[in-house]
């Protein structure tokens, strides 16, 4: 277990980390996620022991590691914590085993052998003569990973560690990552700005903003139930629309949205993409948009809408609202054709209109 009590950080008047307060439970995966510059590598460094505490108590296992008020500070090498960093930090002059078996301690033979299933776990074991500089990055990042889990540590920090590595290769080396962690049974805490990341690899995610965290909870609940719009556009691109309270529900040309904001409140709706459901319009009771441009992407297509947009002219017509919509598949209507479009509210979200973008 990681413990991180009420955790305070500055670098000179610059607040970094601002009392969090964070568990990790052995065997689970826990993301720090948020923009750059919010605290999250201060949080990882202060748990490591690479940084000095200033406010706050680390501790690990059950053990105070760190205390600052008592001025008590382990140093890392003690902390019984195994890292990986996105620039592996190999030993370039020692082969791939020796990189491994450098942290462990006991008989030779025996870390020998312990290194070398640490790099049969993450999938290298052939590489184990081998020197860093003739290996790709992802095999630089999986011996990184063995050398961190081979002396079974208790707590694995990993920042941004696969931030390095080239789209296609990252995806194979989380896969890889997300198995060795969850077998090690440590208590994981990963660093990353990519929410698709933190998806991938959490069990559950901290969203930080501001050397605070905002919200923690399992992936599904932060994307289906986010606390706050900085929360809600953090999970990728949303749609929003100006609205106004009134009998409990925002008004938005696709029907009211249920909310429990005071009767008359400004506020902002916030539809993701794959909340607006398409079909045909013929003579749909659906309100209906007009196709500005469809493209496959892939998994998905993406569908330009603008909907309040009559074709008419003139110079008090309201501006129509441009609108993105994510159908699974192939779904490619064509262009200045109208759809009728449905909100699925549960991908739909109310909140104040002076909330932070
Ligand atoms: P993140 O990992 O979320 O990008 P960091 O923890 O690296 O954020 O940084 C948080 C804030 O502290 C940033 O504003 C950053 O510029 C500042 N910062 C980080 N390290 C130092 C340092 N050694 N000295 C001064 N400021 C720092």
């Amino acid at each position: 277990m990681l413990d991180l009590q009420n955790i305070t950080h500055h670098y000179g008047k610059l607040r970094a980390v601002d009392a969090l307060s964070l568990r990790v439970r052995p065997g689970e995966v826990v993301c720090l996620l948020g923009p750059s510059g919010c605290g999250k590598s201060t949080v990882l460094r202060l748990a490591a022991g690479l940084e000095r505490l200033q406010a706050g108590a680390v501790a690990i296992a059950g053990s105070v590691v760190a205390d600052a008020q008592a001025g008590a500070d382990m140093p890392p090498e003690d902390r019984g914590v195994g890292m990986v960093f996105q620039d592996y930090a190999l030993f370039p002059h020692l082969n791939v085993i020796d990189n491994v078996r450098f942290g462990l301690a006991g008989p030779m033979t025996d870390r020998r052998a312990r290194a070398k299933a640490a790099l049969a776990q993450v999938g290298v074991a052939d590489y184990a003569a081998a020197y860093p500089h003739v290996l790709s990055g992802g095999q630089q990042q999986r011996v990184a990973l063995a050398r961190a889990l081979a002396p079974k540590p208790g707590v694995m920090l990993l920042d941004e560690p696969f931030s390095g590595l080239d789209a296609r290769l990252r995806d194979q080396v989380r896969d890889a990552t997300l198995h060795a962690l969850k077998n090690s049974g440590a208590a994981c805490l990963l660093v990353t700005h990519d929410p698709d990341e933190a998806m991938f690899m959490a069990d559950r995610i901290a969203v930080m903003r501001e050397g605070r965290i905002v919200q923690l909870g399992p992936p599904v609940e932060l994307y289906c139930r986010p606390a706050d719009a900085f929360v809600a556009r953090f999970f990728g691109e949303i749609n929003a629309l100006s609205a106004t309270v009134a009998r409990g529900a925002a008004v938005t040309p696709f029907g009211a949205v249920p909310s429990s904001l005071p009767e008359g409140s400004a506020v902002d709706v916030l539809i993701r993409p794959e909340a607006l459901r398409l079909k045909a319009a013929n003579g749909a009771a659906s309100p209906v948009a007009r196709v500005v441009a469809a493209r496959m992407l892939g998994r998905s297509s993406l569908i330009h809408l603008a909907v309040g947009d009559d074709g008419g002219a003139g110079d008090d017509r309201p501006t129509p609202l441009h609108l993105h919509a994510r159908v699974p598949g192939r779904f490619l209507p064509a262009e200045n054709s109208l759809v009728a479009v449905a909100l699925d509210l549960d991908q739909t979200f109310v909140f104040p209109a002076s909330s932070p973008a």
